[in-house]
């Protein structure tokens, strides 16, 4: 854990004590800080007491007392409305902050020379983050890695020299952290996503745009309007920028041309090195993760070499187009984190010929954008409540059958895919549904994909000798 160090002696509040909340509270109470917590759930409250936080209901509290007011991510700050808290904190002057906050000031306080690469975007932060962690771990330096996934911030080892951070900040966390600074900030791309939690698109933006913009270095990718509009502000004041495109050749930045990586400086380019053969970077999306990473761990000092022996080694992420393995020929994904249509079709554009497993409990507007994709399934496996909608919206384009269950998908698709002709047929769990009419959630769903298919006759996980 970070000790807040820089809190020592303050009296300061904490709300939501959920577990990255615990976590911040805890590193707290070890920097010395005279904290009280609260949360709107009482068991969530028994919980902290029981780990020896204290805890105060905060409507309660004497905030003319507090330094700092610390909120947990998940607790509104602005939209639909403020959390109470957060009216309370204003209303005393007291500043709202949260945990990469925290960590940007021990890093500051520590004099530490420990390079601090921060992800965000709207889709990819997770692959981008894990891919550079990896790469940087496999090229045998001190590396630390969580933020908006896996272990909280502050559970993190303390700030030590060359101690390298890798740190996923979702939008809630840029916007409780007036002091982030890493050493290399990358922004992946901007869609519409959570706006009932920021208001309008353009606060959204606005907030991405605060970590590359207090960043040393700089890293945007160019291939959507809000990105390219930060890339010029970004530029037009003065700030070290690196752009990079998956779609486009740029006269400066990293882009990609299918699998192969360019570096472009004035119109110059220089081939870096290709993505061909790697299994769990496939398609236009993962090369806009790759770039990313590229380009950070360049700034941050890593070889071309280093970073193309971490590229070729890893091992993708759980649930997001992750390779489980073969049984014959036929190669099996897990992409069940794809749960509406917008995150399915990087999966669908990936594979020209598809086993599809699509279904589940439906969102809004179901698969009708999903269309352009539709010659590349050879036939669909349809599963949960979604299924009657979904065979109406394939109708006579793409063959299929309602398998109802995934256990009936897997075993249909893998007889079927077993007859195909073809080098690789694929067999793809990408649901472009919400997993809860037949799973707790996306994870648990992915692995029951994962658990069939590895009873399937002859199957062979991924790097498994023939
Ligand atoms: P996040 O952490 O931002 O939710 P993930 O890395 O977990 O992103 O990926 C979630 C889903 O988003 C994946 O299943 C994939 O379909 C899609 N995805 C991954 N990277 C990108 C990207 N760069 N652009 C668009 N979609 C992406």
């Amino acid at each position: 854990m970070i000790p807040t160090l820089t809190l020592k002696d303050k009296v300061v509040a904490l709300f939501g004590l959920g577990g990255s909340g615990i976590a911040t509270a805890q590193a707290m109470i070890a920097g010395g800080a005279r904290l009280v917590a609260w949360d709107d759930n009482p068991d969530s409250v028994a919980r902290a007491v029981a780990c020896g936080i204290a805890v105060q209901d905060l409507r309660e509290a004497d905030w003319a007392g507090f330094t700092d007011f610390v909120l947990s991510p998940g607790v509104p700050l602005t939209h639909p409305k403020p959390h109470w808290s957060v009216d309370l904190a204003h209303q005393a002057h007291v500043p709202v902050i949260g945990d990469v906050e925290l960590f940007c000031r021990e890093r500051n306080y520590s004099g530490a020379n420990c390079p601090f690469i921060a992800i965000t975007g709207t889709n990819g932060k997770s692959t981008t983050t894990a891919l550079i962690a990896h790469i940087i771990k496999v090229s045998g330096r001190d590396m630390q890695l969580g933020g908006n996934i896996g272990t909280a911030v502050m559970s993190l080892e303390p700030p030590v020299d060359a101690r390298n951070y890798v740190v996923e900040c979702s939008s809630y966390q840029i916007d409780l952290a007036p002091s982030l600074n890493p050493t290399a900030g990358i922004l992946l791309n901007l869609t519409p996503d959570h706006l009932d939690r920021h208001g309008s698109m353009e606060r959204y933006a606005a907030i991405k745009e605060l970590l590359v913009a207090g960043s040393d270095t700089a890293i945007v990718a160019v291939d959507d309007a809000y990105c390219i509009a930060i890339a010029d502000r970004l530029e037009a004041k003065g700030k070290k920028l690196i752009r990079f495109s998956k779609d486009q050749v740029l006269a400066n930045g990293f882009y990609a041309q299918g699998a192969n990586v360019f570096q472009a400086e004035q119109g110059q380019a220089t081939l870096l090195l290709s993505l061909d053969g790697i299994g769990s970077l496939r398609g236009a999306h993962n090369a806009q993760n790759a770039l990313a990473a590229i380009a950070a761990c360049l700034t941050v000092g890593l070889s071309l070499a280093e970073i193309t022996a971490g590229l070729r080694s890893f091992p993708g992420l759980a649930h997001r187009m992750e390779q489980v393995g073969h049984a014959g020929k036929t190669l099996f994904i897990n992409d069940s984190k794809a749960t509406n249509a917008e995150a399915t079709a990087p999966a669908l554009s990936s594979f020209d010929k598809v086993y599809w497993i699509v279904g589940g409990l439906p969102k809004s507007g179901g698969i009708e954008s999903l269309h352009a994709f539709f010659p590349r399934i050879t036939k669909a496996y349809l599963i949960g409540e979604a299924a009657a909608q979904f065979a109406a919206t394939l109708g006579s384009d793409v063959p299929f059958e309602i398998s109802h269950t995934l256990d009936a998908a897997v075993e249909h698709a893998a007889h079927d895919a077993g007859q195909d002709k073809g080098e690789e047929p694929v067999v793809l769990l990408s649901p472009a549904c919400a997993s809860f009419d037949q799973y707790p959630n996306f994870e648990k769903r992915g692995s029951a994909f994962r658990d069939k298919v590895m009873t399937l006759a002859g199957f062979k996980p991924i790097g498994s000798a023939d």
